[in-house]
């Protein structure tokens, strides 16, 4: 069966049937949904719009995956403020002989996903178009003043990665090259966002991100934002087993957290390695990233994913 024979009507139907109690008050089915705001805290907001043939290939990304990644990516972006993810709209554009198979895997990912990071699908908006578009909007909650940017960084800081870089990208090679069942192509499929390290370690931290465009280009936004420049030394950054160094410096989607901490951060947390690769100085006229390879410093210029 393809969408066009299913309908608008009939999609929405087979999502609402898929996804019918939420945490919400009132999930999908009628105008809008409503939610619970915990009394003591800010909602953290945000979106990620996902494009097929920018973001990922039918031909090489499975639904399931395209699905799960949807809801993770914006889970590591809530994690990322030091929030913990709750609700979201799952606005969906797709062409008319899409298979409905297609969608079922995809529903499938999202559920996954929900169950893997507690969090519960309320409503959305579902349109045509000859690409696939998937946009998920999601609320997630976190005590008042409790938020961490992108601004607070210090000089004196130290510089920590949760897990291990570059095997998004080493996943997504492999992929191309048709092996779908390695540890980095798996990485690369079902990332797992790091938003409990984010809740748990953010009163002790001037300033996170997410890693999903590169180290190189996320950490540059923390410098920027915070004024300040960023010291790494190459040696000491945890890469991914058969990764390359341009891939463990600029390679994207790896959903890692980079936590700036005024103290020393514990080696581990929720069970996942941490790990010190720099410093943060003061604003350095020569550039916003310094790299220490083999003793030697020089400015580092970020990498990674670019739009247009
Ligand atoms: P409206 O015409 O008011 O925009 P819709 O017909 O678009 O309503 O949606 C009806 C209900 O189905 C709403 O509760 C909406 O949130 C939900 N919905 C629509 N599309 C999706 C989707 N892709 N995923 C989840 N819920 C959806
Ligand atoms: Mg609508």
């Amino acid at each position: 069966m393809l969408l066009r024979d299913l309908g608008e009507n009939g999609l929405i139907q087979r999502i609402r049937g898929r996804f019918p109690s939420t945490n919400a008050v009132l999930g999908i089915g009628d105008d809008a949904a409503l939610l619970r705001v915990p009394p003591g805290c800010h909602l953290v907001y945000c979106s990620d719009l996902v494009v097929e043939n920018t973001h990922f290939l039918r031909g090489i990304h499975p639904a399931e995956s395209v699905g799960y990644k949807a809801v993770a990516v914006n889970v590591s972006d809530v994690g990322a403020m030091g929030g913990t993810p709750r609700y979201f709209l799952l606005s969906l554009a797709a062409p008319g002989d899409l298979p409905v198979s297609w969608i079922d895997t995809f529903l499938g990912g999202i559920e996954r996903a929900c169950k893997d990071f507690d969090v519960s699908l309320v409503g959305g908006d579902t349109s045509s178009s000859a690409q696939i578009f998937a946009d998920v909007a999601m609320v997630g909650t976190v005590p008042e003043g409790a938020a961490v940017r992108r601004s607070g960084a210090t000089p004196g800081d130290r510089i920590y990665v949760t897990g291990v870089l570059g095997s998004s990208a080493l996943g997504l090679e492999r992929l191309r090259a048709g092996d779908s069942d390695s540890d980095a192509a798996r990485r690369h499929l079902y990332p797992s966002p790091r938003h409990r390290i984010g809740a748990l370690s953010a009163a002790g931290v001037h300033a996170m991100i997410d890693v999903s465009d590169g180290l190189s280009t996320d950490l540059a936004h923390i410098a920027e934002e915070s004024k300040v420049t960023a010291r790494i030394y190459k040696e000491r950054i945890p890469g991914a087993d058969g990764a390359t160094a341009e891939q463990i410096l600029h390679g994207g989607e790896e959903y890692e957290l980079i936590l700036v901490a005024p103290e020393e951060l514990p080696g581990s947390i929720d069970g996942v390695g941490i790990t010190q690769i720099g410093e943060i100085v003061a604003p350095d006229p020569r550039g916003k990233l310094l790299l220490v390879a083999g003793g030697v410093e020089s400015v580092l210029a970020s990498g990674g994913w670019r739009h247009f």
